[in-house]
């Protein structure tokens, strides 16, 4: 039996890079004042459906959605903003304090095609923040991923980031964009074609380099910010300035999602060939409401935690969790302390092993050596009749007898 395409086993050897990531996000987000939220990976296919924008990526080709045995359309979560929308509409979080602000990791699914980097069960790490409109808070969300990656050591990555209006100037730039796209239909993929009644904005976005070549010059939702979202924009880049962030204003960028408005980014590396963006973010301040809440501002972020955890492993080797202690038992007597020791050792956070099968000496220390241990304890025949066993440190070689009068775990 194989694992489906697309998705994989995490395995031992590579799980300390993810839960050092997930450490260092965890202390940041608490910081930051976050708080964990943890949202089912199955919802109604409308959910996602209303909030991603039924003409996006994700919808119309990436989602696994399926009837369950009454019927009901289903869909595994491609994203997590769309489940935290709803939750936080479902619980009227807002009606006792609308300013919430969550983060979450855990899986997600999309149907693409897998390589490098992309999978069809990937995992996120994901903050959202609700009620506030202000543009620091756009700039804090950067400033946190820029300090997150800052302390897991991360280079060479750099922030884009753009505006992309609000319904005050969106109808402005959709008309000029609508003009401009006219004059390049000859050179539009089928699928931009088709986009281009239903949504406009989303051939911005397509991957297609012969699209790519005809909108190079398309016009920007930067020229056509209404006066509110212009300012708005300049504090979020003044602010990100002064607190040292790297970023560049990049007009391109639309996202692939419906529901930004305004300051919408994405994190860079140059690291990851094609799959390039480890973090993509935006706020979405129309979405609540959609969704059937009151009015309410919102933006948030998701970390590619599999690209992410790549970029880390370019870099360092992964680290092996560290053994402290190997017990060399030989015999049974032997044997039977051994088992205790490492029971009570254990219990009170020393990490051991031993070996039940009746090795020799020779075999176990080879084990010891190969499981890293940083002390090997030998508990022989002749060392138990005189009360003793041997302490040996593996790094200096350094080898002293204890008698078990001296075990304080004992
Ligand atoms: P891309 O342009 O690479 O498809 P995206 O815009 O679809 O990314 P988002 O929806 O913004 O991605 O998700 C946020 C982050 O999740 C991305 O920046 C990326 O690091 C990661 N991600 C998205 N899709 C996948 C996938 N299929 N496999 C692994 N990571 C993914
Ligand atoms: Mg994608």
């Amino acid at each position: 039996m194989q694992t489906i395409r697309g998705f994989r086993d995490i395995l031992p050897e590579t799980i300390s890079l993810w839960q050092k990531v997930e450490k260092e996000a965890t202390q940041l987000f608490e910081a930051f004042g976050f708080k964990e939220i943890r949202i089912p990976v199955l919802e109604k296919t409308e959910l996602f459906a209303r909030s991603i924008g039924e003409a996006t990526d994700i919808v119309e080709k990436e989602m696994y959605t399926f009837a369950d045995r009454k019927g009901d359309k289903l869909t595994l979560r491609p994203e997590a903003t769309a489940s935290i929308v709803r939750s936080y509409v479902q619980h009227k979080m807002y009606a006792s304090d609308p300013v919430r602000k969550f983060f979450m990791t855990g899986p997600m699914f999309r149907r693409e095609r897998p390589q490098k980097g992309r999978y069809r069960q990937f995992y996120q790490i994901d903050a959202e923040v609700f009620g506030i409109d202000s543009p620091y808070m756009d700039s804090q969300l950067i400033f946190i991923l820029h300090e997150l990656f800052k302390r897991l050591g991360l280079t060479g990555l750099s922030a884009h980031i753009n505006s992309l209006g609000c319904p005050e100037c969106r109808p402005s730039f959709q008309s000029a964009l609508l003009k401009f796209l006219e004059s390049r239909k000859d050179r539009l993929c089928e699928n931009c074609l088709r986009r281009m009644d239903k949504n406009p904005l989303r051939i911005l976005d397509c991957k297609m380099s012969e699209c790519k070549d005809a909108l190079t010059d398309a016009p920007s939702t930067l020229d056509h910010l209404c006066p509110v979202c212009k300012d708005h924009f300049e504090t979020v880049k003044r602010t990100l300035e002064t607190q040292g962030v790297d970023f560049m204003v990049d007009k391109t960028l639309v996202r692939g999602l419906d529901y930004y408005t305004r300051t919408a980014w994405e994190i860079q590396t140059t690291t990851l060939g094609a799959q390039s963006s480890v973090a993509g973010g935006g706020r979405y301040d129309g979405l609540v409401a959609e969704l059937g809440g009151p009015p309410t501002p919102a933006i948030g972020f998701a970390i590619g935690f599999d690209r992410l955890v790549e970029v880390l492993e370019q870099m360092e080797a992964p680290l092996e969790p560290p053994l402290d202690l190997f017990i060399v038992s030989l015999g049974d007597a032997a044997v039977e302390k051994a088992y205790f020791w490492s029971c009570e050792l254990n219990r009170k956070g020393v990490s051991t092993e031993l070996d039940f099968r009746g090795k020799s000496m020779k075999a176990l220390m080879k084990r010891a050596d190969k499981l890293k241990a940083g002390h090997v304890l030998i508990a022989g025949e002749n060392e138990l009749a005189q009360n003793t066993v041997l302490l040996r440190n593996m790094a200096t070689t350094e080898q002293v007898s204890l008698t078990l009068d001296h075990l304080v775990w004992i």
